[in-house]
């Protein structure tokens, strides 16, 4: 799989897919000519890319520890002498780490402001890279299109308050996360929240990526507001067919993500 993605500015994003299911990010600046990956999984398909493209590696960014987003760090890092950007709290479980990120800080790719969003709850060092210019979002294990992680570290009221900052970003933004996991996540949306007229359009496109083998990714924050199950807890219509009227958000948000657990 290969092709590009292009936004209205300099910057180029290349999914690349990983192991089974993971999507790392390749971003490539035209004006700064800085190259970074997000949360590469493995090093290989990563290395064939680059040098297909006669490219070096500047940065590593990681939104979490776990192995399917990091494992590709330390040989990659080897390579190109790329730097690795993680989390504060984790630096202690994110291999290779070099500069270490905090909630709200503003980091600099190349001359690219990238907000970084604490999102707590799949894992507790959990992180969004924001690109506010650009309007890209890297969620993660946090929110998957019509999906979200599994809560692995903290609770449900924490991943909750993650998601809702992320539901928050401008609705134009881009989601770029983890792994395509979308036609599944849709059959579980379509199960409880059928007849949305935006989930059943979205399901529909969906199908016909994955028919041709293509990524459902990037996805707009705007689709996943209206189609993502587990960004409409707070909406009533929903809480009435769950049987949950007048139940708290975060309640709502347990039972969805409990059925998604069993699903
Ligand atoms: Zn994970
Ligand atoms: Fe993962």
């Amino acid at each position: 799989m290969e092709y590009f993605l292009y936004n209205d500015l300099s910057m180029q994003v290349t999914p690349i897919q990983c192991l089974t299911d993971n999507y790392a990010y390749i971003m490539v600046d035209d004006n700064s000519k800085m190259v970074g990956v997000v949360d590469p999984s493995e090093a290989a398909p990563i290395i064939t890319f680059l040098e297909k493209k006669n490219l070096k590696l500047n940065y590593i960014l990681n939104t979490h520890h776990h192995f399917d987003h990091i494992g590709g760090n330390l040989e990659l890092k080897k390579k190109y002498n790329s730097k690795v950007v993680g989390f504060i709290n984790d630096k202690d479980r994110i291999p290779g780490i070099d500069i270490t990120v905090t909630d709200n800080q503003i980091w600099s790719f190349g001359n690219t402001p990238v907000k970084v969003l604490h999102i707590p709850g799949h894992t507790l060092g959990h992180i969004c890279f924001f690109f506010e210019k650009e309007k890209m979002a890297f969620t993660g294990d946090t929110l998957f299109s019509l999906g979200c992680g599994r809560i692995f570290e903290g609770d449900h009221k924490q991943m909750l308050t993650s998601l809702n900052k992320i539901k928050n970003l401008p609705k134009d933004t881009m989601i770029y996360c983890g792994h395509e996991y979308t036609y599944k996540n849709a059959e579980f949306c379509m199960k409880y929240d059928g007849n949305n007229i935006d989930l059943k359009k979205k399901f529909e496109k969906i199908k016909k990526l994955r028919s041709k083998n293509l990524p459902t990714i990037p996805s707009s924050l705007e689709e996943e507001q209206k189609s993502n199950i587990f960004l409409r807890c707070d909406q009533n219509d929903l809480k009435i067919k769950l049987n949950m009227k007048n139940q708290e958000d975060f309640k709502v948000f347990r039972k969805v993500r409990d059925l998604k657990d069993s699903f």
